[in-house]
């Protein structure tokens, strides 16, 4: 009966230690997978620098024209309409380029 007693323990060990090596192996292979992981944490860090893009497309967008700027005709660039010099034939110019 002794001997009985062992083998069936053997082998419950034996199947123990083989679900424990497929356990490790599988343990194993998802903190490999914790690549995906690194990768997510690549995707939302390089979400904030997108983000920080998709910001400057809209002020792009938005620097052109807004109803209280205008665009000098000569240097070009977005000003407040406070800063409207003078305007003759449609052109705009600001006051540094006026003064
Ligand atoms: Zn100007």
């Amino acid at each position: 009966m002794a001997t009985d007693y062992d083998s069936p323990r053997k082998t419950d060990d034996d199947l123990g230690e083989d679900s424990l090596q497929e356990l490790q192996a599988r343990r194993t292979d998802k903190s490999s997978g914790s690549i995906d992981i690194d990768e997510t944490d690549l995707a939302e860090s390089l979400e904030l620098p997108g983000a920080d893009l998709s910001n400057e497309e809209l002020s792009l967008r938005v620097i052109p024209r807004q109803a209280d700027e205008f665009t000098c005709s000569r240097c070009f660039l977005v000003h407040h309409r406070s800063q409207l010099a003078s305007e003759r034939n449609g052109k705009q110019v600001c006051r540094e380029c006026a003064a």
